[in-house]
Formats: structure tokens, C-alpha cells, sequence
């Protein structure tokens, strides 16, 4: 591969699924090459400006139906540290939030686990909701009532009903298609156990967000068994969902780590090669698309990520840990800051929703349109808050 050929590419919109691939298992003497064609493509189409949101983490409940093999965040019920937030315990936080500067309530959580458990569906009777998609909604509304954070929920998969409730309390939400590889959910495979990571079932939820308009993210975890043709055919399904509706407005890139007490503790993590590859030919695939990768798993290679073209940090949040990742503290904001400026960019805060969604967010609600209206600049990027 020739930087010539990588530039030829670039006169296209999107380099082809062939290219992809070649690009993806590039031997290192023309990783140069390939980084630099990724970082032009995001300097055509997202030129100067690297974006984070500045939030706080809301783990509405850590139990989950689901057991992915590579999850620390899920429990049962009765496990050390199994809790479902109360919404005194939500306000707080959220408040604690919008004193520090925050402007996303993330809403993580695992899918459905009244169906599986029990004690959930007591707590659920307790709070007076009948599943917790119904709490979700309550609790999204309360932040968006109370406070200047505007939500934004990752419930798992989601019918289009759901999508349509979720939409009017929360100006975008998020679900990772991690994968398209079937296999997956094989015996012994990160998935055996998951059966909401079936691709199809994911894939439906993100087509039905997009047919309803409804400001999307989501992305691929890397180094959970698949191949590099898998990852490759997730950006390709991703970006058929995009150019079908319009409405993916991010896709991150994520890296499997290791980590004790996990099923997948002794697997191999993905090198930080695969990821620079994942990440630049994603920017190849969509250079228009938002691409983020998230700094805290990948430290201290935060300049090798913006060489590969993405232009967002991710979530960072100055109040509350990274509950998936616990063990990975989010960079120092001003750290953060200090690197994105000295590789040439402008590091600026953006709410949950990016500038190009707004208008699809705003028209889902008066009270989101009003709350959306007060926390965006005349760039579409978040008002710092005084108190920040
Ligand atoms: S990754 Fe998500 S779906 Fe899988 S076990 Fe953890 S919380 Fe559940």
C-alpha cells in the first residue's frame, strides 16, 4: 500500500469493503501511510476540533439477564455490590454533576433483568414501576426536569415502542453492536451466555431508532473473539444502517481489557495496532461519522489515537468512575486538554447529542426541545455551565 493508493481512496467517499480489509491486516511499515490517510479524511470532514462530553455515570441497576464474558459491571441479585439506584440517589448525583460542569446523565444498565430475576421485579413493585424501561423512562425525565443534564440511555435492546418513549426524555441513546459475528454466542465464546448480543436482534434496534429519526450511537468491541473480517463487516453493517436513515451520530471504537475474576480474564487484549488500524479504517468507511475511542482503556496512547483519525473522547466524567471499566481512571480533563491542544486541536465540550442531531432531538418533545435549547451554543456544542 502507497500513501498514492491511500490517496486515490480518499477521492472516494468510502473506501471499498476490499480495501477495507487490506487496510485492516496492513503489515507496520505501511501503518504511516495508513494513519496518515485517516487523520486527512478526518481533517476533511471534521477538521481542528476533537469533542468529549463531559458527564456523570448513573448505573441504574448492575443487574443484567445477560452474562457477556468479559463483564465486570453486571451482578445477581444478592451478589457483593449488586444495586439498582433509588431516585434520591439519582437526583444527587446528577446534581453533584451539574455543580462540576457536566452536561450528560449516562444512564448505563444491564437489559432486562426483571425478566430473569425475581427480586428485580420487586424492586421495580417497590419504586411503584412496572419494568425497569418504564423506571428508566421515569428516571431520564426526572433529570431532565430537575437539572440542565440531558440523558442518555444504553437499556439494552429496544422495541420500537420503547424507542419512541425514550426518545421524547433523552435527545439521543446508544447500544453497542460490539459484533456481527454469530459465533459469538457459540460454547465457550464471549456470548454463550448473552443472548441479547445476537447481531440481528441489535441490528433491529438500531434500524428501528432510525426510522425513527432518533439521534443514534454505537460501536464495536474489539478482541472478543472476532476476526478482522468481522470488524470490518460491523463498520459495513453500521454504515448500512447510516446511509439507509442518517441517524448514526458516533461509533466508538472499544478495546477488550483483561481483567481478573472475568471469564475472559486470561483472553489476549487487542494490540494497540489493531486498534489504531480498527479506528483508522472506520474513518476510511465514514470519514463524515463522529469516531471515538475512549481514552481511559487506552492510556497513555491518546496522541496514537487521534493520529488514526477519531475526533471524540467519549464521556469523561470528573465526579463518578467508569463502572464498566472501574479500574481505568478517565484522564485528568486538563491532561486531556493539554495533549489534544498539542497535537494541533481545539479539545471542546459537546452535549449527549452531537450539532449535526439537534434538530432531530428537538423535535421529539417540548420539554427536550426547551432543555436542548438552553444547553447549546450557537455551535451546537454545549454551554459551559458557570459553575464549571
Ligand atoms: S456487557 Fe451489558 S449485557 Fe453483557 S453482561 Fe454486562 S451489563 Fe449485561
Amino acid at each position: 500500500m502507497t500513501a498514492a493508493l491511500i490517496g486515490q481512496d480518499l477521492a472516494t467517499p468510502s473506501i471499498s469493503r476490499d480495501q477495507a480489509l487490506r487496510f485492516i491486516t496492513c503489515p507496520d511499515r505501511e501503518l504511516p501511510a495508513l494513519l496518515a490517510a485517516a487523520r486527512a479524511a478526518k481533517e476533511k470532514f471534521k477538521p481542528r476540533v476533537i469533542t468529549y462530553s463531559r458527564k456523570v455515570f448513573l448505573p441504574l441497576t448492575n443487574l443484567c439477564r445477560d452474562y457477556c464474558g468479559y463483564c465486570t459491571f453486571r451482578r445477581d441479585p444478592g451478589d457483593p455490590g449488586a444495586h439498582t439506584m433509588n431516585p434520591d440517589e439519582v437526583l444527587a448525583v446528577a446534581r453533584e454533576g451539574e455543580k462540576l460542569g457536566c452536561t450528560e446523565a449516562l444512564f448505563s444498565l444491564g437489559d432486562k433483568p426483571e425478566l430473569l430475576f425475581p427480586q428485580m421485579r420487586d424492586t421495580m413493585r417497590h419504586l411503584g414501576y412496572k419494568s425497569t424501561l418504564h423506571y428508566l423512562e421515569a428516571m431520564c425525565e426526572l433529570v431532565l426536569r430537575e437539572t440542565t443534564l440531558l440523558p442518555h440511555p444504553n437499556p439494552g435492546l429496544l422495541s420500537a415502542e420503547w424507542i419512541a418513549r425514550l426518545s421524547t426524555v433523552s435527545p439521543s441513546m446508544g447500544l453497542m453492536l460490539e459484533s456481527t459475528n454469530r459465533e459469538l454466542l457459540n460454547p465457550g465464546a464471549a456470548h454463550d451466555n448473552a443472548p441479547d448480543k445476537l447481531p440481528a436482534k441489535r441490528l433491529r434496534t438500531i434500524e428501528e431508532a432510525g426510522k425513527q429519526r432518533v439521534p443514534f450511537t454505537t460501536g464495536l468491541l474489539i478482541g472478543i473473539g472476532e476476526t478482522m473480517t468481522d470488524r470490518v463487516d460491523t463498520l459495513l453493517a453500521i454504515l448500512d444502517l447510516h446511509r439507509r436513515y442518517g441517524h448514526i451520530q458516533e461509533v466508538i471504537i472499544q478495546n477488550f481489557r483483561a481483567k481478573p475474576g472475568i471469564p475472559m480474564a486470561h483472553s489476549p487484549e487487542p494490540t494497540l495496532g489493531e486498534m489504531l488500524r480498527t479506528i483508522a479504517v472506520a474513518r476510511l468507511l465514514m470519514p463524515i461519522v463522529n469516531i471515538q475511542a475512549p481514552p481511559n482503556l487506552n492510556a497513555p496512547y491518546y496522541e496514537e489515537l487521534l493520529d488514526a483519525g477519531i475526533n471524540d473522547w467519549g464521556g469523561i466524567s470528573p465526579l463518578t468512575p467508569d463502572y464498566i471499566n472501574p479500574e481505568k481512571p478517565w484522564p485528568h480533563l486538563e491532561q486531556l486538554r493539554r495533549r489534544t491542544e498539542a497535537k494541533g486541536f481545539q479539545l471542546r465540550q459537546r452535549l449527549p447529542v452531537y450539532p449535526e442531531f439537534l434538530h432531530s432531538a428537538i423535535s421529539k418533545s417540548p420539554l427536550l426541545s426547551d432543555r436542548l435549547r438552553s444547553a447549546r451554543d450557537h455551535e451546537g456544542l454545549a454551554i459551559i455551565p458557570r459553575a464549571a
